[in-house]
């Protein structure tokens, strides 16, 4: 390996989260997989197939770059949506391609017709609608425009979607918040449809949404978090443990991402030594320390100076000193015949032991999003079994 580090991912746990996902959500609900930000950090190029092998039909990115990306990866049947940015110059392209995008204000609306109008094809919209998210949605106030502009070109769109997004489905906080969307969403729906407006899918569910309030999965998911195999929050987890009928004594949702190194070197330190840069670390005793070749651009965050921890030999063996910006140091004293090219696992499993994303990071499960989507596209990524 040329590289200091390399991604896995696993397909047998990719089958086993879209089973249980699949079973929950319902087999005629069309399933999307979301794969923003680089699949979630999975890598597009890599993970896109394998997902496809497994029966994904249909992806959602947020821009043009990423649909580029899919577009190019993936079977010709399959298909894309677009849910955030597209430069007005790009639209061609989008429509050309019969990749479908959100359609979020009266501009983009216009623009859509303009484009499609042009290239003599139809544009393949997904109608989202501010239900209280107030981020991106049709407003009230633009309604009846957005009805009247829909009706007179309806050859020059396809109205694919009619969708919105929630506002944090994955905490209870935000409970009377989305039962107000829910009932805000429905209620603009109907009114679509009084305008005979049709439509092929309703959607609104993410993963934390579609594993905590059943009745938004409607005719399409949009799920991106639990098909990698994490909850989107510890909240939704033990929501659907506590749940009658799908209580689980395991877990139904496997990582399936595992990030691997492998020791560079091993020194021993004498007591009353700073290890390291700086005087971070103080060693108190005889200690044998090894050198991970890995750090803060490979997207192991400086925040794990002195906390973070990895696996050698089935073993835990914690940082010390501070994150370089291409090596950390961790300690070994405790782990017999620990030399040069052990493996050593960031994240994932070893013999008995396993680091998740969120203990690997130490702070909620809300971070899995995050330092998911900054490991760096340049660490190669293999399908394993
Ligand atoms: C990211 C995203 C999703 C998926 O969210 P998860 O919590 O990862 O399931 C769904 N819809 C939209 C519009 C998104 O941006």
């Amino acid at each position: 390996m040329k590289s200091s580090s390399y991604i896995e991912i696993s397909r047998s746990a990719y089958k086993k989260n879209i089973r249980y996902l699949s079973r929950r959500i319902g087999k005629q609900v069309k399933f999307v997989s979301v794969v923003k930000g680089n699949a979630y950090g999975h890598g597009l190029e890599t993970f896109v197939p394998m997902a496809e092998q497994t029966g994904i039909d249909y992806f959602a990115v947020f821009d043009t770059a990423e649909a580029e990306i899919v577009n190019r990866v993936k079977k010709p049947q399959t298909d894309l949506m677009i849910t955030g940015f597209i430069d007005h110059q790009d639209l061609s392209w989008v429509i050309e391609n019969n990749i479908s995008f959100y359609v979020f204000n009266v501009e983009r609306l216009k623009e859509a017709i303009e484009v499609a109008q042009n290239i003599s094809m139809p544009a393949r919209i997904h109608l989202e609608l501010e239900t209280g998210l107030y981020r991106t949605g049709i407003d009230n106030e633009n309604f009846q425009q957005v009805i009247q502009l829909l009706k007179i070109n309806k050859s020059h769109l396809f109205l694919e979607g009619v969708c919105t997004h929630f506002a944090g489905a994955e905490s209870i906080s935000n409970y009377y918040r989305i039962i107000n969307q829910i009932q805000s969403f429905n209620n603009l729906v109907e009114l679509l449809k009084y305008h005979g407006l049709q439509f092929q899918y309703r959607h609104c569910a993410c993963s934390a949404a579609a594993l905590t309030y059943p009745q938004t999965i409607m005719d399409l998911v949009r799920i991106g978090i639990a098909q990698y195999g994490f909850w989107p929050s510890q909240e939704t987890k033990i929501h659907n443990q506590l749940s009658k009928g799908v209580e689980f004594k395991k877990d139904p949702l496997r990582q399936i991402l595992s990030w691997k190194s492998k020791v560079m070197d091993i020194k021993n330190v004498p007591p009353g030594k700073f290890v390291s840069y700086s005087n971070s670390f103080f060693s108190s005793r005889n200690l044998i320390i090894a050198s991970v070749p890995v750090g803060y651009t490979h997207g192991f965050n400086r925040s794990l100076s002195n906390r973070g921890k990895v696996l050698i030999r089935g073993k835990f063996a914690p940082v010390v000193g501070l994150v370089n910006m291409n090596m950390f140091l961790v300690d070994v004293t405790h782990i017999p015949f620990c030399h040069p090219g052990d493996e050593v696992v960031l994240i994932g499993a070893q013999g008995k032991r396993k680091i998740t994303v969120s203990s690997f990071q130490e702070i909620t499960n809300h971070l899995n999003y995050e330092l998911l989507s900054h490991l760096p596209s340049i660490i190669p990524r293999k399908i394993i079994e």
